[in-house]
């Protein structure tokens, strides 16, 4: 009997998020993001249920690969472009479409000796200050790429800051639409929190949008906890067994550091989950628990293999209770992954990234 624990990927709950992302998106192509590992999900875990999407856009080239080996032919965008000179033959022969925001890649591409011409996504900087050209800068850019034979179609891109948050996009948006005005060519801006959260912003939704944790079905505002509030379902379920129980005593601690300490008499399960399965070691006493569907809490600290949880409010739970660490359970409840992430003091994305190898996974 293998350790009980089991990570689930919900086909029927990426094609909705998939579907949900699209009605946001109006006439906009979807590019369903599947960068690192697809959220941890995995590439060929979830692309039957995501090649509805118009294409798919990702990070480096080993990934490209493995969507090519899958079957798609549609568009492939690496995000990011390609790191050195050489990768642009393999993004040639992949027939990829590729980022570029900065100068180098420029000088790689006019030095490309290639037959086919490439597709790119010239990136602005419109005030994230990670990637992309500045402003004034942008259309040089765009005059260089566009002497380039090697360079066959020129797309436009940015990225928000703070579609997720207070902030939000305007300042950004007005900073694109100068940039790139009277420019031709597609674009591209609305990540999951721009396409459903300002969707009716003029010019958000662009000829594509790039949606990622959405597509997962994690909250696309912050702190976000209601996934469901957007119409999304949890892709993801984190599940194991109750594999001990433990009677305290007023007085009685839990795990290490004794953390926790029983202030009535109260039952505790051992769950077979830990940090070394991917389970953040910095949630707490009180962090949301499902078992046998039933919402209850974390009591004591993380370990590396197991976490306890209480389990007054489940009075039959016994051994090998279902437990639910995030996403559905059995009967229907659901466990967002961004309080499980909140509690951790982050995000649902580093969560789904981080589910450890050693974890089984299906595919439902
Ligand atoms: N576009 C770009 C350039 C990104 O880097 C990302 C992810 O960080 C996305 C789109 C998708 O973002 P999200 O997962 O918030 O939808």
């Amino acid at each position: 009997m293998p350790r009980p624990i089991q990570a689930t990927i919900h086909h029927a709950a990426l094609r909705h998020n998939l579907q949900r992302a699209r009605r946001a998106a109006g006439d906009a192509k979807v590019w369903a993001v599947v960068k690192a590992n697809a959220y941890g999900h995995g590439i060929e875990r979830v692309f039957e249920a995501l090649r509805g999407a118009d294409g798919f856009a990702l990070l480096d080239l080993a990934e490209a690969e493995r969507v090519r080996a899958l079957g798609w032919r549609g568009p492939i965008l690496l995000l990011e472009g390609v790191f050195e000179p050489r990768d642009l033959e393999l993004c040639s022969r992949l027939s990829l479409w590729h980022a570029v925001h900065c100068e180098a890649q420029i000088d790689w591409l006019a030095a490309h000796k290639t037959q086919q011409g490439h597709r790119v996504f010239l990136k602005l900087n419109s005030g994230m200050n990670r990637l992309g050209f500045a402003p004034a800068s942008f259309r040089t850019a765009w005059m260089r790429l566009d002497s380039l034979p090697q360079v066959e179609e020129i797309s436009l891109m940015t990225h928000f800051s703070d579609a997720d948050g207070s902030k939000g996009i305007a300042a950004q948006m007005a900073a694109f639409d100068e940039a790139t005005r009277d420019l031709p060519g597609e674009r591209s801006v609305a990540n999951s929190a721009a396409t459903l959260r300002h969707a009716e912003s003029p010019g958000v939704r662009g000829d594509w949008v790039r949606p990622g944790i959405a597509v997962y079905g994690g909250a696309p505002d912050h702190p976000g906890f209601n996934a469901a509030h957007w119409e999304l379902q949890p892709a993801m379920t984190l599940a194991s067994r109750v594999i001990g129980l433990q009677d305290l005593l007023p007085g009685d601690s839990v795990g290490y550091g004794s953390s926790f300490v029983a202030d009535t008499p109260m039952r505790i399960g051992v769950v077979a989950c830990g940090y070394a399965d991917g389970y953040p070691r910095h949630c707490g006493t009180g962090t949301p628990v499902l078992v046998d569907g039933v919402r209850t809490r974390l009591v004591g600290r993380v370990s590396m293999d197991m976490v306890t949880v209480d389990l007054t409010p489940v009075p039959q739970a016994t051994l090998g209770s279902a437990v639910t660490l995030w996403g559905q359970a059995g009967n229907g409840t659901v466990l967002p992954i961004d309080e499980v992430a909140h509690a951790a003091g982050t995000v649902g994305y580093e969560l789904m990234c981080a589910l450890a190898p050693r974890v089984p996974v299906v595919v439902a």
